[in-house]
């Protein structure tokens, strides 16, 4: 894995969802923002067992992601990667944001999304 891939299951581990996911948005080699999933938590809604997703908590966090690089890892309880491809509703999310490659960790080499 690369750096910001072992950055993003860092934040992974942080996560207290029963998925283990991570994100780190980089530009230029920096990071603008790391994130982990979390559980929604507003009572009175349907959404207790819900989750917001890393990518949803990076972009919720960041404000200038235009033309940045995003890396989601999931790992499991042995700290492993496995596969944390962006699901549809997040890769609308990232393209709407601008963002232009996803980089994520799967069972074996990590892959990568084209976003533009
Ligand atoms: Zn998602």
């Amino acid at each position: 894995m690369n750096r910001f891939l072992d950055l993003a299951a860092k934040q992974a581990a942080r996560s207290g969802c029963r998925y283990l996911v991570g994100a780190v948005v980089t530009r230029s080699g920096r990071v603008l923002v790391t994130s982990c999933n979390r559980y929604r938590n507003s009572p009175g809604i349907d959404f207790r067992h819900a989750t917001f997703h890393a990518e949803e908590m990076a972009l919720r966090r960041a404000q200038h992601v235009h033309g940045a690089v995003i890396h989601i890892a999931r790992i499991n309880r042995a700290g492993e990667p496995r596969l944390a491809r962006p699901c549809p509703r997040c890769i609308s999310a990232l393209v709407a944001r601008g963002i232009i490659r996803a980089h994520y960790t799967t069972a074996g080499q990590p892959g990568v999304l084209y976003l533009t």
